[in-house]
């Protein structure tokens, strides 16, 4: 599209390189259509506002604020999500290492808790809805978000260090309605080494 403001971006990795826990028809449907909306729908948004500015048009500047809040957090959680989550897993074994995880022992007691947490979250998020592990870049604290809607229940400066998708179209086709055996599967995805490259960024 010409003008386009925002972009899909590729996936790190390809459509079939985290079956069995994502399958290839999974990922490409989320990808190409469901992330590809929120692209659509951000760039509409940006338009219809450049050609009213350029118009000296009104516009519903409510609903556009609303609007592009959902589609561009939307945009930006999923590209989030993707980075996050990486193919074939070291081993059994998948624990964010170093710095990350000793702040996560300090804070959650241990790293089995914060799993237990941050899936409690995600199992009973609504709608369209996230569960993330951020950082409060003012007192460098870790923070759990569920976030709804993409842009409910977010915090201002808690920079996201891993996401999970748990809207039914991030999983359905693979799970149907077991969103847990989803969640549970997430956990071999996590990319840790992305979390901790987060991390070094926000305590800069
Ligand atoms: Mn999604």
């Amino acid at each position: 599209m010409e003008n386009e403001v925002y972009k899909l971006p590729e996936l790190p990795y390809q459509y079939n390189a985290l079956a069995p826990h994502i399958s290839e028809k999974q990922l490409t449907i989320h990808h190409q259509k469901h992330h590809q909306a929120y692209v659509n729908g951000a760039n509409a948004l940006a338009q219809a506002l450049a050609a009213a500015r350029q118009n000296n048009a009104g516009y519903d500047a409510k609903a556009v604020a609303k609007e592009l809040s959902f589609q561009l957090s939307g945009h930006i959680l999923h590209s989030l999500f993707w980075q996050n989550l990486r193919p074939n897993p070291k081993s059994e074994k998948n624990d964010p290492g170093n710095k990350l995880l000793q702040m996560i022992n300090r804070q959650f007691k241990s790293f089995d808790r914060f799993r237990q947490e941050f899936s409690l979250l995600a199992s009973s998020a609504e709608g369209s809805g996230w569960a993330a592990l951020a950082i409060d870049s003012r007192t460098k604290k870790l923070i759990l978000l569920q976030i709804e809607k993409h842009n409910v229940n977010l915090i201002p400066e808690a920079k996201i260090l891993l996401v999970l998708d748990v809207f039914e179209h991030a999983y359905y086709l693979d799970y149907q309605n077991d969103r847990a055996k989803f969640i549970a599967a997430f956990w071999h995805l996590v990319d840790w080494g992305e979390a901790n490259r987060r991390l070094n960024a926000a305590l800069l």
